[in-house]
């Protein structure tokens, strides 16, 4: 299925540098008519691009807090990278009383449908004898196999977000009520897991809200209450590769470009000693998020502080909760076998008639991504600055000659 993109344009921000179409790792971004376009058919929400413009022009929103006015009850899922900012569960209770101060009837901690969610992965990878299953668990990580790696496909585990599975569990112990599910994000991919604003209406959360935008006014609550919270070691350590219980059999990646060797790799069969790839394109895991704001190494010793005082089991969700075939569905690619392979033919011979600068003043990423768009009929062979400028030369010379 095609979901749209988190990411957002701002034209009056943009000085057209480009920066943007460049970082991106998987060509979705072009420049058409002095604007950044974005397509969201490639776009896996990673973020690069946000990260890669130094003038705000691509941002990625959550929903708002007048949202919460829609319902008659609301409810905030507060993820474990959140929770491990705290240094201390002193902390943390101030923090849920923060979150709660923001409007909401309830804040739920999820780090126990995080654990789970981690559980199931192990369970599953520890009793296969000659396959290697890939984690679910991020949604950068199974968008980018659906556009890179499609023969990987099959290895994601079908075990669904701890989002998901914490507001499937609080729908069914609400379900009375008119309720509002809200879930603080902690990175543009997870934007995506909710039926708003992006109108993805699969999932179970109403609302994604970005951290960034929730920081200053959480950050303003803080000490002026506490609300009694008991965590889940496991969920807190699953938000960090250093600290998930490692096993011979379990290969461990966080950075994207450290995870993107990992599928090169697994895409040729050379990871088939491992039963289970674990894999977080943020470095440092989820508490890498980029909607937050502290420091990730930090972080990672708050775990073990966190880790002592009340705490809680994995969730015991039922195992409909749990598994989910989503992660499988794509856009099916409608085209015949000849077809595609005269496709790749087309563009690999316009290919050869395109200079090979890769300098995108056409607007595209790549000389192949503009052969692509040719072959497509989007755009033309005109339209490459370079081949332009070489035959105008070449016509001034002839003429002087
Ligand atoms: S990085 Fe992209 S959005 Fe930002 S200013 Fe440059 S072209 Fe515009
Ligand atoms: S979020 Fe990632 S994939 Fe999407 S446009 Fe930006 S860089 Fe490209
Ligand atoms: S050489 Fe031409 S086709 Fe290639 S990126 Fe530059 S302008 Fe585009």
């Amino acid at each position: 299925m095609t979901r749209r993109s988190v990411v957002s344009y701002t034209l009056e921000s943009c000085i057209r540098c480009m920066k943007c179409i460049k970082a991106c790792p998987t060509s979705a971004l072009s420049m058409e008519n002095d604007r950044v376009i974005v397509d969201s058919r490639r776009c896996i929400n990673c973020g690069r691009c946000i990260r890669s413009c130094h003038n705000r022009g691509i941002l990625a929103q959550g929903s708002t807090l007048e949202d919460i006015k829609s319902y008659e009850y609301t409810v905030c899922m507060v993820p474990g990278a959140l929770i491990n900012h705290c240094g201390s569960r002193e902390e943390v209770e101030e923090l849920f009383y923060a979150i709660r101060m923001l409007g909401f009837d309830e804040v739920v901690d999820i780090t126990d449908c995080t654990a789970r969610q981690m559980e199931e992965a192990q369970l599953m990878a520890d009793s296969a004898d000659d396959v290697t299953f890939i984690s679910s668990f991020c949604p950068v990580i199974n968008r980018l196999i659906a556009n890179r790696y499609k023969v990987l496909q099959e290895s994601i585990l079908p075990v669904n977000y701890d989002s998901e599975i914490a507001a499937k569990q609080i729908r069914q112990r609400l379900k009375d009520k008119k309720v509002g599910i809200f879930n603080l994000c902690e990175c543009e991919a997870k934007l995506e897991l909710a039926k708003f604003p992006y109108g993805n209406n699969e999932y179970e959360c109403d609302h994604a809200l970005s951290l960034t935008d929730m920081f200053p006014r959480i950050r303003k609550n803080m000490q002026k209450g506490r609300i009694p919270v008991s965590l889940c070691v496991k969920g807190l350590q699953s938000c960090n590769p250093v600290r998930i219980v490692q096993k011979d059999q379990y290969l461990i990646a966080d950075g994207f470009d450290k995870v993107c060797a990992v599928l090169d790799m697994a895409e040729f069969g050379l990871l088939n000693q491992f039963r289970l790839l674990i894999l977080y394109p943020c470095f440092n895991g989820c508490i890498g998020g980029h909607m937050l704001w502290g420091n990730s190494f930090l972080m990672t010793n708050n775990i073990d502080a966190l880790s002592h005082g009340k705490t809680k089991g994995s969730s015991d969700v039922p195992f409909e909760y749990v598994y989910t075939e989503d992660f499988l569905k794509t856009d099916e690619d409608t085209r015949s076998f000849m077809e595609r392979t005269m496709f790749f033919k087309n563009v690999n011979e316009e290919l050869e008639r395109l200079p090979g600068f890769d300098c995108s003043a056409c607007g595209m990423q790549t000389c192949r991504v503009m052969a692509e768009e040719i072959v497509k009929g989007n755009r033309k062979e005109e339209d490459c600055r370079v081949l332009k400028t070489l035959k105008e030369k070449a016509d001034d010379d002839q003429r002087s000659d």
